[in-house]
């Protein structure tokens, strides 16, 4: 990460912090790693989120239904769903700098540094060449076919290694590509070693084997274990899909960069279940929907991308990650992948229950293929909350620091401040607020200096601040001030409400899909 991008993550995690947005868990004894809580704000930007994924879900999908699913299931989901004995992630320690990582993450690091070789050799090509043909010079410039070259090779192995649970073979092309710890420098490394990322604990009285739970590692197996029981009692036809929100686990072994990677997380995710065969349409439709969902917040459509996998998951034929130029640069945000029949299949095999869709049009009984979109809520909150905050330079020499959140995800959507404490002008902003809370979260202030008021209020991204002045108690006007523009209006009491509506309106959000 480049220095200055380094210094704004910082200065996000600690604004995050001083704002309300998200503390360390149990800060008082020092906080607990890689766990968060979110605060005031924090908390109702992330149910503005959650809002604008589960009505764009079953809203505007009158073939999806959402349910609400518990954390504990019978351990033996976990065994059917392949996480007890395939939910590894393979570490490494450097004996040296004794820090633990992702020997997986190691390597696709060094495919990352020869993709962007290759991004450099393109980009200075492209100036240099009129009529640039990018398909043609990747085949054809030979330092380029040769990084390629060296990906196809890497990628071949580790997916091998990976496919063939070798941990010998994982070790072995650490030490050829000479991946050397950043923090020691040095290439000092441990055997690599498989590590299950399920968090167990003892259900009832008796702390036995017998008695061993999981703390749910994905969202997804609720939804598995419930098909029949949604597709019977909502009387749905395939294709139809079923949403969730809820909180995953996982005891991640390298968990850094903020919320980004936590070990108590949230997912927003949705089963699609379709007729075999047609799995790779709906594959792209959902591909398509998603990004454009992600699109209309208005972040920044270059700050998005797709990152097709290569190494398949078992349960999948195809899958790709929507991405998202994070502060520490282009990362996961959202998983998009066609997880065939075999989690269903699955299911039926170790719990003999049949899992089937009866197909009256085409009268026969199969067990339907699933398309699944899986995005992080944690992971949303920080891009949201990255990519919103800016740090300005104001003509007046000064500067604030403003969250430029899209106004219908904002915490609160406008603030009240009486000019002053006294001549009735309090009591004319809490009139004001009467009016308006009922469509909006409102937020109330009185005190300290007019713009002290509004540099919080920008710090906290309230798109729109309305001051309540001794004019206001002659003519019913206020000002109403924009957070982005700054601009101030005079306006009429009984207009504010259809001047902030629009703008802030999750129903004009959603039409933007
Ligand atoms: P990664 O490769 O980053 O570990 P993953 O491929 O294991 O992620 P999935 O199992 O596809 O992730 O989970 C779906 C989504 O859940 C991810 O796209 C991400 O947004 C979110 N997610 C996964 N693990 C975490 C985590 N430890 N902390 C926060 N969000 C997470």
């Amino acid at each position: 990460m480049a220095n200055t991008e380094d210094n704004l993550f910082k200065n996000v995690i600690s604004h995050a912090k001083e704002y309300g947005f998200i503390f360390p868990s149990s800060e008082i004894y020092d906080g607990l790693s890689a766990v968060y809580d979110y605060g005031q704000n924090g908390a109702e930007l992330k149910n503005n989120i959650k809002e604008y994924w589960w009505k764009f879900m079953t809203l505007l999908h009158d073939n999806i239904v959402g349910i609400d699913a518990a954390i504990f299931m019978h351990p033996t989901t976990w065994k059917a769903s392949g996480h007890v004995d395939a939910f590894n992630d393979p570490m490494i320690d450097n004996k040296d700098s004794k820090k633990r990582y992702r020997a997986d993450q190691l390597i696709e690091g060094v495919i990352e540094k020869l993709e962007e070789k290759i991004e450099k050799e393109v980009e200075k090509a492209a100036k240099r060449f009129e009529n640039f043909d990018r398909a043609m010079f990747v085949t054809t410039n030979a330092r380029v076919v040769e990084y390629q070259k060296k990906i196809d090779e890497i990628n071949d192995r580790l997916k091998t290694a990976m496919a063939n649970n070798d941990m010998v073979a994982m070790k072995q092309l650490v030490d050829d590509l000479e991946i050397a710890d950043p923090i020691s420098g040095t290439k000092n490394w441990t055997d690599v070693r498989q590590f299950n990322l399920m968090f167990s604990t003892e259900m009832g009285s008796v702390a036995d084997d017998a008695n061993k739970i999981y703390l749910r590692p994905e969202t997804a197996q609720g939804i598995f274990v419930n098909f029949l029981n949604v597709q019977k009692t909502g009387r749905m036809k395939i294709p139809f899909g079923i949403a969730q929100i809820g909180k995953a686990f996982r005891n991640e072994i390298v968990a850094r960069q903020f919320i980004f990677r936590m070990r108590e997380f949230e997912q927003m995710e949705m089963q699609f279940f379709v007729k075999p065969g047609e799995e790779m349409k709906w594959y792209d439709f959902w591909k398509d929907k998603r990004l454009k969902w992600h699109q209309a917040l208005g972040l920044g459509n270059e700050n998005y991308r797709y990152h097709d996998h290569l190494n398949l998951a078992h349960y999948a034929n195809a899958a790709c990650d929507i991405q998202f130029n994070f502060p520490m640069g282009f990362r996961e945000l959202e998983g998009i992948h066609s997880r065939t029949d075999f989690d269903l299949k699955s299911h039926e095999k170790y719990s003999g229950k049949k899992l089937q869709y009866f197909d009256s049009e085409d009268n026969q009984n199969y067990i339907p293929y699933v398309v699944e979109t899986s995005v992080g809520l944690d992971r949303m909150f920080l891009s949201v909350l990255a990519s919103s905050y800016k740090e300005e330079k104001l003509d007046d020499g000064s500067e604030r620091v403003v969250l430029k959140i899209p106004a219908p995800l904002a915490p609160h959507k406008v603030a009240i401040l009486p000019l002053m404490k006294k001549d009735g002008l309090p009591e004319k902003a809490h009139e004001i607020m009467n009016l308006l809370k009922f469509d909006f979260r409102c937020f109330y202030e009185e005190k300290d200096a007019i713009g002290k008021r509004y540099r919080r209020q920008d710090a906290i991204g309230t798109p729109y601040c309305i001051t309540v002045d001794h004019q206001t108690l002659q003519d019913n006007t206020v000002t109403i001030r924009n957070r982005d523009t700054m601009k101030q209006e005079r306006v009429a009491i009984d207009a504010v409400k259809g001047i902030i509506a629009e703008s802030v309106s999750m129903a004009e959000l959603l039409k933007k899909i």
